[in-house]
């Protein structure tokens, strides 16, 4: 019987969570080191839900999948969902062994869960080398060889061992092959999850969803995603090439279509003020630098958006980047990038006075 090793590398399966690095160099680093395992369950980022249809759906291949990254030597399998989540009713109910994080952001993040299941708090960890090799956490404990894998990356490796790689290589382009879950979620009439495969036309998993015609905007990918024009994304297929354009990618597979009636500007506040919210108080940029763009861009909405207020925008998101522990606030300043970019017109708009989406206040005050 051929390894899952094998199989992986031939297939290609990378990780579904969002970074898409590969499945088979991180399963075979975590049998080397006898790494503990972690299946990330936790829908973590905005507008997310694949992870619970794969828990809902798909369990005994879950399970199956969670096993063989498993191997022998009897390593541990621990399924992560957000406590008090359908999802992690479901896995107990199974009698899986259940992580349950804090319902935070940041809290489902990979170097959080493991420090979690370390027995320290939910919070990013920062490291030196990737943790599938064990390490140590910020109050130099020792932390034992884990491996986290998202919930749809461990269906698909069960998917590969069943059906094999040419079956996985069919689906899906040359450079992002095999079967992917989108969720399609906001101004839509059918909001749910969708099994596609790169190359897929954004218009097709619009239409699947019946969303809104009258929609403008989307978000692609959540809070570290971007905010693109429809009419433009229509026209583009589901993959990072494609997506490249306005500087997203694929992802953790999250389609946000923004209500048509609601102001984009004030969306992106929403966003922002949640982000703001969410940091775990380790690292500057975090701690002060995403609330200070968070204030930054209510500013846009509260008086006219200036190029001065602008400006002040774009020159805090630039100072957060490559500068906190994890990944939270560069994602945070890709997301406000792409809302610069794609809302010039109706930041314009606003700073003329008037709000094309006008059947809300999206202009709240004049300054
Ligand atoms: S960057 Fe933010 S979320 Fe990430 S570890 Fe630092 S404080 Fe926590």
């Amino acid at each position: 019987m051929t390894d899952i090793l094998e199989l992986l590398d031939a297939a290609g399966l990378t990780g579904r969570g969002g970074a898409a690095f590969s499945t088979a160099v991180k399963v075979r680093a975590a049998r080397e080191e006898g790494a503990a395992v972690i299946v990330n369950a936790c829908d973590g980022e905005i507008g997310a839900a694949k992870d619970g249809y794969v828990v809902e759906h798909h369990l005994a291949e879950l399970v199956h999948g969670a096993e063989l990254v498993a191997s022998s030597r009897g390593r541990k399998v621990r399924y992560a969902a957000h406590r008090g989540s359908a999802t992690a009713s479901t896995l107990r109910r199974a009698g899986l062994d259940v992580l349950e994080t804090p319902a935070r952001y940041v809290s489902s993040e990979e170097t959080a869960l493991i420090s979690l299941a370390s027995g320290g708090l939910a919070r990013p960890m920062t490291k030196r080398k990737p943790f599938v090799y064990g390490g140590r956490d910020s109050d130099g404990r020792a932390v034992r060889p884990t491996v986290v894998l998202n919930a749809e990356t461990v269906w698909r490796v069960a998917q590969v061992a069943t059906h094999g790689p040419a079956w996985f290589r069919s689906i899906g382009t040359r450079e992002e092959p095999g079967p992917r879950l989108v969720t399609v979620t906001g101004a839509v009439q059918h909001p749910g999850v969708l099994d596609t495969e790169a190359g897929t036309p954004i218009a097709d998993l619009l239409d699947a969803a019946a969303a809104d015609s009258r929609a403008e905007h989307l978000v692609i990918g959540g809070l570290g995603g971007v905010l693109a024009p429809v009419a433009a994304a229509r026209a583009l297929a589901w993959s990072t090439a494609e997506l490249a354009q306005f500087g997203g990618s694929v992802g953790p597979g999250i389609i946000d279509v923004l209500d048509p009636h609601r102001c984009p500007v004030a969306v992106v506040d929403s966003y922002l003020a949640f982000a703001a919210g969410e940091s775990a108080g380790q690292c500057g940029p975090c701690m002060f630098g995403v609330p200070a763009l968070s204030a930054a861009w209510a500013d846009l909405l509260d008086h006219r958006p200036t190029p001065a207020r602008v400006e002040i925008v774009r020159a805090r998101a630039g100072l957060l980047p490559n500068r906190g522990a994890c990944r939270f606030p560069d994602g945070v300043a890709r997301f406000t990038a792409s809302a610069l970019q794609t809302l010039r017109p109706h930041l314009n708009a606003h700073r003329d006075g008037r709000c094309p989406s006008e059947r809300t206040s999206g202009v709240r005050s004049r300054a």
